[in-house]
């Protein structure tokens, strides 16, 4: 059967980044149809609950300024939230919630549901309909046929999903979900390059048979931070505290005895896991000399006993995961709720992607979230968000947005991604981005929601939220140069602790808050210095456009000197086997990734600045 509605967008996979990509399209007006395996699974957090992170925590921010959802679901799921990195400079400071995992969900399916332009349909979907090259629908597994300009695949660690514990295995998409087989088989016939990745989960605890007398309590930050720009604290749920404990030698001991169960090491599992976030096995196997690794003991929510014990992610058989937990300090009586476990699914080489998260060899069609090879819920929500407005930008006979890796987080994703590709789970880090210090979280909205805006993904609410925000800085920042500071104005105490000695003539504010002791809120408590904006994020910002103004500025030189090169566009049909200079090596690497720009092109791994010269001056004399 035909479904009656024909669509613009069909989003396939109701997660991180299908969730994204569903709204973002709907915001900017497409008739969208969120298809997914099951309509209570939405928003569904697959492995720890917890929202942000370092460079995880900046993707929330970007996606949140481009009026995304994820930020507020974890402003409303948030259990405990702290800044990493607090005592560190701005550009790796980074925001983080725990998350009542049920919380989260429900706000992101409210949110979902209150979209305009936006259905739901519960059904696998098993096949691809595409004519011509161009995806025109999708097929469901009961042969229901629904019509659309673009498709936006987002099926997860689901597709040829295969679950281990111990040695035994068996068909899943996650732990209580099926996989995507149909499907799986179907994209394996079209001309995608398909690999195996791997992830793990640690086994969840009661909490109610921990021992917390004898662990570390670890209280979120006071005041509580807040992700959303829009969000406040009254969004959040009542705080609790997470707990620390650590592995001993016993829990190793353990684990090496059951290696020949693994299958990991015993070679049943072929897929690559994730570098960053190993398993308890991995690391006692990797880390020999440690004497012990860390656990936070996470609250799984307000409304359940289990917990989530970060850093023991593991596929050992169930009787080994049982001895391993019990000789932990405090787990002595722990009961298992739920067996850890690791996933191998397929992903696609996203190589084969367009910056635009189109893929090259299907039009109209677009990958996003893990299937790229990525990990984490933040890394997918920020693909699907990308892909769900380049599909809407598509139908509107628009150029797509392509973001650059001086502009935000989720550019410097997608082109590691369509440039290097992935041979593990990919993790976003700040370290990834060259121009970190222009990237921060606290100015992803005054790096991106005036683009949001102009294309129609942010709304009038936000947009003029965000304006009074912009003006009260400039004005802020305005006064602080303008005004001035007499030495009389400052007490005793002032000089001793803020400015370590009397000041020896008048200074103008911005000057004194470059001193690297003096804050913000030092400063503005000056006699006759206020009276201090009260928004604590327009303080923040002021604070470090004043602080960094060097650094800031020496970095957009950088940029605008890389820019010139780096937006050099390669012909698509350019001929390497013309370019006289190139070694073979070169030559093949450049025809098999294409890439589109000289800036791409050099970050493709192998490539050498003698080569983008070759490049560069056979550009120049075919001009
Ligand atoms: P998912 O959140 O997996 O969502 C996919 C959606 O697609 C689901 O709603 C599913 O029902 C739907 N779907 C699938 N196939 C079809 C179909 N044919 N038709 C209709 N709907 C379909 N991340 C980390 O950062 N760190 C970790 O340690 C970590 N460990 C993990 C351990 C396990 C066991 C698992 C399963 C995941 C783990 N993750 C981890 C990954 C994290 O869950 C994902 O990165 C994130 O959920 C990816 O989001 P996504 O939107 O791409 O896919």
């Amino acid at each position: 059967m035909l479904y009656p509605k024909q669509y613009d967008v069909i989003v396939i996979g109701g997660g991180h980044a299908g969730t994204e990509a569903a709204l973002a399209a709907a915001r900017m007006g497409q008739q969208t149809l969120l298809l997914t395996h099951n309509i209570e699974t939405i928003g569904a957090m697959s492995c720890n609950p917890a929202i942000g992170g370092i460079g995880k925590g900046h993707l929330v921010k970007e996606i949140d300024a481009l009026g995304g959802a994820m930020a507020h679901a974890a402003d409303r799921g948030g259990i405990q939230f702290r800044i990493l990195n607090a005592r560190k400079g701005p550009a790796v400071r980074a925001t983080r919630a725990q998350a009542d995992r049920v919380r989260y969900k429900a706000a992101v399916l409210e949110i979902v549901q209150a979209q305009e332009n936006l259905d739901l349909f519960m059904q696998a979907a098993d096949d691809l309909i595409v004519e011509n090259n161009r995806v025109c629908g999708v097929r469901t597994q009961m042969g229901l046929n629904f019509k659309a300009k673009a498709v936006v695949l987002t099926v997860g660690t689901f597709l040829g999903g295969k679950i281990h514990i111990g040695m035994e295995n068996h068909s899943g998409g996650r732990a209580g979900d099926p996989p995507s087989i149909a499907l799986a088989q179907r994209l394996r016939e079209l001309p995608f390059r398909v690999e195996r990745l791997k992830t793990g989960t640690p086994p969840r605890i009661d909490a109610r048979s921990i021992d917390y007398s004898l662990l570390q309590a670890q209280p979120g930050d006071t005041p509580t931070p807040v992700f959303s720009y829009l969000g406040s604290r009254d969004d959040h749920p009542a705080q609790v505290a997470c707990h620390i404990t650590y592995t001993n030698q016993q829990t190793h001991d353990i684990i090496l005895s059951s290696l020949d169960r693994s299958p990991l090491y015993s070679g049943v599992i072929e897929g690559t896991g994730p570098r960053y976030c190993p398993s308890i096995e991995d690391k006692v196997v990797r880390f020999a000399e440690k004497d012990k690794h860390q656990i936070f003991i996470e609250p799984e929510g307000l409304d359940t006993y289990e917990v989530y014990p970060n850093g023991i992610s593991t596929s050992l058989p169930f009787d080994t995961q049982l001895s391993l937990v019990r000789s932990i300090v405090g787990f002595e009586n722990a009961h298992i709720t739920r067996p850890g476990y690791a996933i191998e699914y397929d992903y696609f080489d996203p190589r084969d992607l367009k910056p635009s998260l189109e893929t090259k060899f299907i039009d109209g069609l677009f990958f996003a979230g893990q299937i790229n090879g990525t990990t984490g819920y933040e890394e997918a929500g920020a693909q699907g968000l990308l892909a769900g407005m380049n599909a809407a930008l598509q139908i509107q006979d628009k150029e797509a947005w392509c973001p650059k890796r001086n502009e935000a987080y989720i550019g410097v994703l997608v082109d590691d991604l369509i440039t290097c590709g992935t041979q593990e789970p990919y993790r976003m880090f700040t370290s990834r981005a060259e121009h970190r210090l222009l990237l921060r979280e606290d100015n992803a909205d005054l790096r991106l929601t005036e683009i949001g805006h102009n294309l129609g993904l942010v709304d009038e609410t936000r947009w003029r939220l965000f304006s009074e925000k912009q003006e009260q800085i400039e004005q802020e920042l305005q006064r602080l140069r303008d005004t001035c500071i007499h030495p009389s104005q400052i007490s005793d105490e002032q000089t001793q602790d803020v400015f370590g000695g009397k000041l020896s003539r008048e200074y103008h504010m911005d000057e004194l808050l470059r001193r690297p002791n003096v804050t913000y809120e030092s400063l503005t408590s000056i006699e006759g210095a206020g009276p201090a904006v009260e928004d604590d994020a327009i303080a923040e910002q002021v604070e470090v456009q004043i602080k960094y103004a060097g650094y800031i500025e020496r970095q957009q030189q950088e940029v605008s000197r890389q820019l010139r090169q780096e937006n050099t566009a390669l012909p698509e049909q350019l001929d390497y086997s013309d370019v006289s200079g190139l070694s073979n090596e070169v030559r093949q690497k450049f025809m098999d990734q294409r890439p589109t720009t000289i800036g791409q092109a050099s970050r493709i791994p192998g490539i050498t600045p003698a080569a983008i010269s070759i490049l560069l001056v056979h550009l120049k004399k075919n001009q």
